[in-house]
């Protein structure tokens, strides 16, 4: 698999090494240059196979042979290890695609746990990686459950101190073994700040076998492509004419996942891009100037991002496709219609938190008369506790996943966000 940096495109590298730069030069986000193509007839045999087969024959149409299909397979199989996703039927035209059953409950464990897996197949038999990450909530704890108990890999990750809820913290902050977090006396940026002066100490670098996992790897994305399939094959063939995928959207890495579906031939009809207050996007779509404001504070809070760090992958989706942008739907819910949506799927009997509420919110608003729905649940309700029962006033039961961690003593450490203290730590400790 060949792919090239969008900000310089004769910077060309494979797989591999796209997934251990992360980012190319200048910062620039890798692309595939070969999109590959299924065929209507492919598609119907692909649709019939179960999850994981069907996952590893679109992942390795992607990759190619630089991983053999068997190896996919087995990298599949470790890394979708759990509940698959679930449609949940709302009324007759809409179902919420529910991508929250994994071990961290939240979408972010499909591309994690793939990344992971493809990590650590690069790895070699005796050599030893550092994985530093920071994180403001939901990724440091896919990433912890990704990689735990890999042997040779170490995670090292950064969050604010007090600005991560308690749940959140119980989550990822309990595992021990080769899974360390640090809170850091400052805020999410300081996190942020450290793991880039990490990541520019060439020397410290080298010492530790310091490797990134954040959320623009490709193969994160080219994981979250499987579940529409998955989505698509679960519906009718007459809902599947029609069907319009609604998206809540943060760093678009989701909605970049389900245009790569499209492109290689999953026949999506249309998208919605879905954000909060953090209009970003909907704003350009509506006049085509890229305004960022200063992010502000959401009941969505995996969403408050007024810089996705995806849309370049989007624009050049469009570009190699020849789509026009003005086919793609979009917009933006306010935390007031949040509430209030959150409420009104309450009464037709479903329990819903503030990410997937904005994306059933537009889908509901925008659906035509003869189109079918599908909004992405990105998120459990429970990982949104305190926010759901203010408003429903109802409290929400705990899954397991939670429940079995809530008790357990955290083992975090803590330092200044200071890079000499960090330094000194990921090479002592
Ligand atoms: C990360 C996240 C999003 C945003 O996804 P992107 O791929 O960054 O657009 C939406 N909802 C939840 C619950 C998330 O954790």
């Amino acid at each position: 698999m060949k792919l090239y940096n969008l900000k310089n495109h004769s910077e060309q590298v494979n797989f591999e090494t796209a997934i251990k730069l992360g980012l190319g030069q200048q910062q620039g986000l890798f692309f595939p240059v070969k999109i590959p193509i299924i065929t209507p007839f492919e598609l119907s045999d692909i649709l019939k196979m179960d999850f994981i087969t069907r996952s590893t024959e679109i992942l390795s149409k992607f990759i190619d042979n630089e991983i053999s299909k068997k190896k996919i397979y087995e990298y599949v199989k470790k890394a979708f290890s759990f509940q698959k996703p679930l449609k949940v039927s709302i009324n007759k035209n809409i179902s919420c695609f529910e991508l929250f059953h994994g071990p961290t409950l939240a979408f972010k464990d499909f591309g994690a746990r793939f990344m992971a897996q493809m990590i650590f197949s690069l790895k070699k038999e005796n050599e030893n990686f550092t994985i530093l990450t920071a994180t403001s909530g939901d990724t440091g704890a896919a990433v912890a459950h990704a990689f735990y108990k890999m042997k040779n890999i170490r995670v090292v990750i950064l969050y604010p101190k007090g600005k991560i809820s308690f749940l959140q913290e119980q989550l990822f902050c309990t595992l021990g073994q080769n899974i360390t977090t640090i809170s850091i006396n400052g805020s999410f940026d300081d996190c942020q700040n450290l793991v880039k002066k990490a990541f520019d100490d060439k020397k410290l670098k080298k010492l530790i076998g310091l490797n990134s996992a954040n959320s623009i790897n490709i193969s994160r994305l080219l994981a979250q492509i499987c579940y529409y399939f998955e989505a698509f094959s679960l519906i009718s063939e007459e809902q599947q004419k029609n069907l319009v995928i609604a998206v809540p959207c943060g760093n678009f890495g989701n909605l970049t996942a389900g245009l790569l579906a499209k492109s290689i031939g999953l026949p999506i009809k249309s998208f919605i891009a879905c954000t909060n207050a953090n209009d970003t996007v909907p704003r350009f779509l509506k006049n085509r100037q890229w305004k960022p404001k200063k992010t502000i504070s959401t009941l969505s809070n995996a969403m408050d991002i007024s810089q996705p760090n995806n849309w370049p992958r989007i624009e050049e989706l469009f570009r190699r496709n020849n789509w026009n942008l003005n086919d793609l739907r979009f917009g933006s819910v306010s935390d007031k219609i949040t509430k209030e949506t959150i409420k009104e799927l309450f009464k037709l009997g479903y329990t819903s938190e503030p990410h997937a509420a904005i994306a059933y919110r537009l889908l509901n608003d925008q659906l035509k008369e003869d189109e079918y729905g599908l909004f992405l649940g990105t998120a459990h309700p429970s990982k949104f506790k305190d926010t759901v029962e203010n408003i429903l006033k109802n409290s929400i039961t705990l899954p397991n996943e939670i429940k079995c961690r809530i008790d357990l003593p955290l083992l975090s450490h803590n330092i200044n966000p200071d890079f000499n203290q960090l330094k000194e730590f990921l090479l002592n400790k």
